[in-house]
């Protein structure tokens, strides 16, 4: 059982949410290389969805063609690079485009050996045995305070600075992702979001509804109608992709 081939199946909603009139989010993903993705971008006009559908095609292109042979930490750190030089570039030669940016979260799995990767306030969490556990530390203001000791999760839940984040891509010349590795077990259901599902549910609110017997589309789209339930403030992206036989 412990040397069975794990295979990957996945589904994803992105919705516009009740409040806002554009949708910044973006995601995709390949199942067949194994790379998942979610970017929630930032912008005047509509210069944070192009940020987000840059980041991710980018992403995309790189860790879809990348050799066998290139180790996964290495693709993941070159795949950010080029992003975050595409995007930058893109702002710097047109004025309406200046200052844009996005997150990043992603996952990347090859046979068990998956890896997170982060920049900015996007989540990754995996649902293992019926519990949920965030894999990946938000790049904002409210989690460095929190993390520092100077604020608790409910202030930073309230916090006015809650959508303030620290890292992005696109916005300077150098970006760091954060990496984590883990191997994967049957069963095993990874979440990619923005933060438009996150302020609105609870990490036991979403471990409940991901707790429930059903299709990943339709947890998905549980998922997003609860956010959307809960008020829809923002954007709200779900990736959902779970280690099977
Ligand atoms: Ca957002």
């Amino acid at each position: 059982m412990a040397t069975a081939v794990v295979h990957y199946t996945a589904a994803a909603v992105s919705d516009r949410g009740r409040k806002r009139t554009s949708n910044e989010d973006a995601f995709g993903f390949s199942v067949e290389h194994g790379v998942f993705l979610v970017c929630d971008g930032m912008g005047g006009a509509a210069a944070g969805e192009i940020a987000s559908a840059l980041a991710v095609d980018e992403m995309l292109r790189l860790l879809t063609s990348r050799a066998e042979a290139v180790p996964l930490v290495q693709a993941a750190l070159e795949a950010v690079l080029v992003a975050n030089e595409a995007i930058l570039s893109q702002s710097q030669h047109n004025q309406n485009l200046r200052g844009m940016g996005t997150t990043a979260v992603g996952l990347l799995v090859e046979e068990r050996h998956v890896m997170a990767l982060n920049i900015g306030d996007s989540r990754c969490y995996l649902m293992r045995n019926g519990k949920l556990l965030q894999l990946t530390e938000d790049h904002s203001f409210v989690d460095e305070q929190v993390r520092l000791g100077h604020m608790t999760r409910e202030q930073a839940q309230r916090s006015n600075f809650r959508s303030m984040i620290t890292r992005a891509l696109g916005t300077q010349s150098q970006v760091q992702p954060d990496l984590f590795e883990l191997e994967a077990e049957l069963g095993d259901l990874f979440l990619l979001c923005s933060d438009g599902l996150t302020r609105e549910l609870s990490d036991s609110v979403i471990e409940s509804l991901l707790g429930v017997d059903l299709s990943l589309e339709d947890l998905c789209a549980s998922l997003v109608s609860a956010a959307n339930k809960a008020g829809g403030h923002d954007n709200i992206t779900c990736v959902l992709v779970r280690a099977e036989l």
